[in-house]
Parts: C-alpha cells; structure tokens; sequence
C-alpha cells in the first residue's frame, strides 16, 4: 500500500502519518522532514534550501524528487510508503508516479485531509507559539497556503482522474481522523 496523505500545511498530515508508521509499518517519507534535516546537518543542500524554506515557498522539484528518488532506493523492501508533503505539484506527482512505476509499485491511495481556513490559523498559531519554526510565522504561513492552492491544490484532479482521491473530515480529534483514514485505506 501506498499512500499520498494530503492537505495544507498544518492539516494533521505528520500526525497521521506517524500513527500509520506505527499501525502498520510503512515508512513515512516527509520531504519537509528531510529538508530540515538536511538544514540541521549543515549540508550544502541544507543551507541552499533554509532562505526559500522560511520565507514558505516551495524549494525546487529537481531537489525534492531527488530526496524521493534516494529514500524509494534505500527502502526498498518496505511494506508501503506513506508520502507526507510530498508531492506537491504536478511535475513531482508525474516524476513520483515514474519511479514508483521503476520499482514495480504505483500509488494505491491519496487522502485528503480538509480543515477549514480559520482551524488551520489556530493550530499554526499554536504550533508557532509552542515550536517557533520560522515558517509558522503568520507572513511565512500566507505565503505557504498561496503556494499551496496555486500550486499543490492542482494535484486533486490530477489524482481525481486515476480515482485515487478519498476526501477525510480532518476537523475532528486525531482518532476519528486515524479511524476516517484506515476505512478508506482498508477500502482500497
Ligand atoms: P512541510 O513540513 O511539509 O510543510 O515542509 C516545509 C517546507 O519545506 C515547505 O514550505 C517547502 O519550503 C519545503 N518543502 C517540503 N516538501 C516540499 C515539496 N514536496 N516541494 C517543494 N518544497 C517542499
């Protein structure tokens, strides 16, 4: 099983994954998640990507389909992989589809976590209150959401036309959102 988990920034897609990592054992890929770990290293790619990072845009798709392609590679024999933040436009969504396709797989399932605007405002908040990472600032998180309805949002007729896409209420506690997510996997 494959699964692409989706939504805006701050919609509950880490928590989630997490959770099915756990549950089920597949291996959570977080292009975030590698981004900062390539910053806290001190990589040369880490420092190349930390400007555009905090101001919320997105870094190029050549670097994160890299970070994809290296992660497919050295996971190979794993039960699935859940795709969190990844991919987010249209060319990584064509580019994810090929490498799967390389090693035999495809993508099985794409959830859609939707929370309306004003709950994502209060988790941001929160989570900026609680965290500090310089992209929940309220500027760096407007530029986010824009980048995330110009550029990502597209992806849902993309993943609509392979009658992929499952829509989840991401509104409520984590349970019923995990227990919304595993009925639409299980369905598949
Ligand atoms: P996230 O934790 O998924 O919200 O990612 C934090 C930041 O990393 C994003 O605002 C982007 O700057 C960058 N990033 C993460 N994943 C991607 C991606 N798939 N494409 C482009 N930029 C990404």
């Amino acid at each position: 099983m494959n699964l692409i988990l989706f939504g805006p920034p701050a919609a509950g897609k880490g928590t989630q994954a997490k959770r099915l990592t756990a549950e089920r054992g597949y291996v959570q890929l977080s292009t975030g998640d590698m981004l900062r770990a390539a910053r806290k290293s001190g990589s040369d790619l880490g420092v190349k990507v930390a400007a555009i990072m905090d101001s919320g845009s997105l870094v190029s798709d050549e670097i994160v389909i890299a970070l994809i392609e290296e992660a497919l590679a050295s996971n190979a024999s794993a039960a699935g992989f859940i795709f969190d933040g990844f991919p987010r436009t249209v060319a990584q969504a064509e580019a994810l589809d090929a490498m799967l396709a390389k090693h035999g797989k495809q993508i099985d399932c794409v959830v859609k976590l939707e929370v309306d605007s004003q709950k994502l405002m209060d988790r941001i908040a929160k989570r900026f209150a609680e965290e500090g990472r310089a992209d929940d600032n309220p500027e760096a998180y407007k530029v986010r959401l824009d980048a995330y309805i110009a550029q990502t949002a597209p992806l849902v007729p993309y993943y609509e036309k392979q009658n992929k896409m499952h829509r989840v209420d991401g509104m409520s506690d984590v349970e019923s959102v995990a227990r919304a997510i595993a009925s639409a996997i299980d369905a598949r």
